[in-house]
């Protein structure tokens, strides 16, 4: 359910998360094939229909023995086999013992497996090298999952562990949560999709790919609008257009020019506004508001803005229209490298790299942090967060940081390089940024 409650003032960073994040809801479920099912949140408790394993068996090539027949320098005949895959098994005869495979059914009477390393086999007659122990190396009926059990749990994120217990059980689907249509709006007359329009005044709409992109890396369906130009009429028919959608995105137009005219038209056609700015930069622009259950989000313009504002507060809220629980990006503890400014009333997020060192993790800003500079998320790691009321920030002091991208991350594991990652960073040497303090702007 959409929340009706209406933001007085500009919401903090966390306030503004918050009165998203109260604004959706998880989506209706669907069925999907069990492998599709990955990465989706289970939307129902799934029990076990039957008890496993369904018959007791053998967890060892070996010899099916009783146990009491098993005294040191016993010598057993052996009477028969049992294969995987026998549907049925011998009766062990007192005295001697049957050649069993994994997983084949245990004979009646047997009460241990003695496997093939334990024992030695000659002429037909096998003598066991150590003593026995009842029980030893069966599965015994049951004593894995028991009818009834949940198997996979309501909010759960399919792993493959969970997609092999469910195949297991003859699943061949799943029921999960939907993943939102996410409808993506570009707005500006600067805006261009070909580089033969790319006339100077012009840019290329970057933002549409970069946002769909990341609408899809979290598990969701970009679907893209185009580009809304910079009169009233074209700006309507596009978001009504997105409406439809299971959540809105638009970037640019919601700054304080005389052409920014995202807000004025969302309102026009029933939006209802939630909040319009937050106290973060970059993303003070960001507004957020609904229309029936469609959360519309409208992010800065500036590549960076979008990107940033996109992983801070659409993510969350698209993870948990997708069932999520955990939709926040955690915060872990770092220190920093330098020094920062930056000014009040706003709090920061630094765009920084990272370096484990001694056990720590450091932080040192990854370039200037002007909203227009793409390289230094380009070669950004994390973004610390500095909170609005404070100005200056000393290197050593802890800071929290929200890693990026996990796989790119410059951190380390040891000295193996395949657990560590050491690309070199986008556009500049990493080195250029160590030195000497920062302004955050
Ligand atoms: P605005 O929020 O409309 O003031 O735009 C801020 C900056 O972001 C301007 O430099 C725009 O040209 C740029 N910008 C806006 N939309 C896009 C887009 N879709 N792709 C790339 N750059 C954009
Ligand atoms: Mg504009």
């Amino acid at each position: 359910m959409i929340n009706r409650q209406k933001a007085v003032r500009t919401p903090s960073f966390e306030e503004a998360v918050h009165l998203i994040l109260d604004a959706v809801s998880p989506l209706d479920c669907e069925s999907v094939s069990l492998l599709d099912s990955l990465g989706r949140v289970s939307a129902v408790d799934v029990p076990a229909p039957w008890s496993t394993p369904r018959y007791d068996n053998s967890a060892m090539d070996g010899f099916a023995v009783r146990a009491v027949d098993c005294a040191p320098g016993a010598a057993l005949p052996i009477a028969d086999y049992v294969p995987a895959g026998a549907t049925a098994s011998p009766v062990l005869n007192p005295g001697s013992t049957v050649k069993i495979m994994t997983g084949a059914p245990i004979p009646d009477n047997c009460d241990a497996v003695v496997p093939f390393e334990a024992a030695e086999e000659v002429n037909g007659v096998v003598r066991l090298k150590k003593p026995v122990i009842a029980r030893q190396h069966i599965r015994f009926k049951g004593e894995d999952i028991s009818a009834g059990d949940t198997i996979l749990s309501e909010g759960h994120v399919v792993r493959p562990v969970d997609i092999g217990v469910l195949a297991s059980f003859g699943g061949k689907i799943t029921v999960v949560y939907r993943q939102p249509k996410v409808a993506i709006l570009s707005t500006g007359d600067e805006l261009v999709e070909n580089t033969e329009d790319l006339v100077p005044g012009k840019v290329l709409d970057s933002n549409r790919w970069a946002i769909a992109a990341a609408v899809r890396d979290c598990g969701a369906i970009p679907v893209v609008l185009g580009i809304a130009r910079d009169d009233v009429q074209s700006h309507r028919e596009k978001l009504e257009e997105g409406l439809h959608a299971d959540a809105l995105i638009t970037t640019a137009g919601v700054s304080a020019g005389d052409r920014d005219l995202v807000r004025d038209a969302l309102a026009e056609i029933g939006v209802r506004s939630v909040f319009r700015g937050v106290r973060v930069k970059p993303g003070s622009p960001t507004c957020f508001g609904s229309h029936g259950n469609t959360p519309v989000f409208s992010l800065p313009g500036n590549p960076v803005a979008s990107l940033i504002t996109f992983e801070e507060f659409v993510k969350p809220a698209l993870l948990k229209m997708m069932g999520h629980r955990r939709v926040l990006n955690p915060f872990l503890p770092a220190v920093l490298g330098a020094n920062i400014q930056k000014s009040s009333g706003n709090a920061k997020l630094l765009r920084v790299i990272l370096e484990q060192r001694d056990g720590a993790l450091w932080a040192w800003s990854a370039g200037p942090q002007d909203t227009g500079m793409q390289k230094t998320l380009l070669r950004a790691d994390a973004v610390a967060f500095l909170p609005a009321d404070r100005m200056s920030f000393t290197a050593g002091e802890k800071v929290g940081v929200q890693l990026l991208n996990q796989l790119n991350a410059h951190l380390t594991y040891g000295n193996d390089p395949l657990r560590s990652s050491k690309i070199s960073p986008s556009c500049a040497p990493r080195s250029i940024t160590r030195s000497g303090s920062g302004r955050a702007t």
